[in-house]
């Protein structure tokens, strides 16, 4: 089969890398190098983790992406995932964080409570009813792990290229007025999908903020783990690569154009210095070191896109990240390459058509501690 795919974030190369490797043509084009920052799956760095509330298929789905992230590791010699841990904390027992619980058990995936107060440097959990340690969770190199996924990819045979592309029918046209035709198109376009296809995909683009901060030599230490505060939609990492300590608000951001320049501007210090005071003391008065700011393309119900164009056979249309997507782009590549194949039927959730709002999938919860 020949297949052309838009798009090399994680959900697009990773279908290159996934079909290349399995013996299909593959031409995958984008407007920038893979791993460009303007990309959503451009970030130094993304969580990886199982717990999804009462979500078992993304639980299981993002169980199976870290076994084919590892796989890739092996395949290549990147270096791509740190299993440092994520650990949750719980403002109640009946919130997301026992969910996950029971879900990550049932499906025999380590997580623990756990009194994570001796990880940390400094922290706080007076306020909290537990911690889930997720101990096999932790971080990917996103932007090389989209490099590594691309490059494998050449390795099994795929053809790169860097253009801007537009539907026209059930083909591609480039910028340079060269078509392009493929048993199957695959349009995995990140903020510019809704843009794409106005009629069939509703997609928000946010802008969003990752601050990084100084913490000194002790948040360099490998044992401290990514964490969660889903109820206070904020999530950070230890200081992974020299990049600093990582902590950011995951509200919904403003409306930003998926060709808008980024603006680095660090709007949320002041909440997220607020919620450092709170939490891991020591931080309140680290040096800000790094402000970067990036995209959502956010989905009504933060499900994601994966679905056939009604109109025009081969053609399919798979994004809707919603700021929790990185983790999975293998093991929904799998799935996905398993429908394009074989006709394997994709959950309902994925399809095309009207979606109503639900809670966030993402690391937001609510945002509201009551
Ligand atoms: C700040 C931030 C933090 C996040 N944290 C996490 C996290 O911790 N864990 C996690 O799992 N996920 C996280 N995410 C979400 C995750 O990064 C995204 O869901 C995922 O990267 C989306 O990948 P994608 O392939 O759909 O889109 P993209 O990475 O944006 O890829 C789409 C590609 O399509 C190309 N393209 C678009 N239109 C065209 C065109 N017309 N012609 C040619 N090329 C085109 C673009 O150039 C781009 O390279 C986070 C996102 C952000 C912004």
């Amino acid at each position: 089969m020949d297949v052309v795919i838009v798009g090399a974030g994680t959900f697009g190369a990773s279908l290159a890398w996934q079909l290349a490797r399995t013996g299909h043509g593959v031409t995958l084009v984008d407007q920038f190098e893979p791993g460009d920052r303007r990309a959503t799956s451009g970030g130094e760095t993304r969580l990886i983790r199982c717990s999804h509330g009462a979500h078992a298929d993304y639980t299981a789905m993002a169980r199976r992406a870290r076994t084919l992230w590892r796989e890739l590791e092996r395949e290549s010699g990147a270096d791509l995932l740190i299993e440092c841990g994520v650990a949750w904390f719980a403002h109640r027992e009946d919130g997301w964080e026992a969910a996950s619980e029971r879900t990550l058990v049932a499906q025999g995936i380590p997580a623990e409570r756990h009194d994570v107060a001796s990880l940390f440097p400094s922290f706080r959990s007076d306020d909290l009813t537990f911690t889930l340690l997720e101990p096999e969770a932790g971080v990917l190199r996103a932007q090389r792990a989209v490099q590594t996924l691309a490059a494998q990819a050449t390795t099994h045979g795929a053809r790169v290229i860097r253009a801007r592309a537009r539907p026209d029918g059930a083909t591609v046209l480039l910028d340079d007025g060269m078509r392009l035709e493929g048993d199957v198109v695959v349009w995995a376009c990140g903020g510019w999908l809704a843009q794409l296809f106005p009629l069939l995909v509703t997609l928000k683009v946010t802008r969003q903020e990752l601050l990084f901060f100084d913490g000194g030599p002790a948040w360099q230490a490998a044992e401290v783990p990514a964490w969660v505060d889903y109820d206070h939609a904020m999530y950070g990492t230890s200081d992974l690569d020299g990049l600093g300590v990582k902590a950011a608000l995951d509200l919904e951001g403003p409306p930003l154009d998926p060709d808008a320049a980024l603006d680095d501007a660090p709007t949320t210090e002041p909440a997220v210095r607020e919620y450092l005071r709170l939490r891991f003391p020591a931080l309140e008065h680290a040096l800000l070191a790094e402000a970067r700011s990036c995209r959502y393309e956010l989905s009504p119900d933060s499900h994601f896109v994966a679905a056939p164009h009604p109109e025009h056979a081969g053609v399919w249309l798979l994004g809707g990240g919603s700021g929790h997507g990185f983790k999975h782009g293998p093991a929904m590549a799998e799935r996905v390459a398993a429908a394009l194949c074989g006709g394997a039927p994709l959950p309902e959730r994925f399809a095309l058509g009207e979606r109503s709002p639900a809670n966030s999938l993402r690391t937001a919860g609510s945002g509201v501690v009551s």
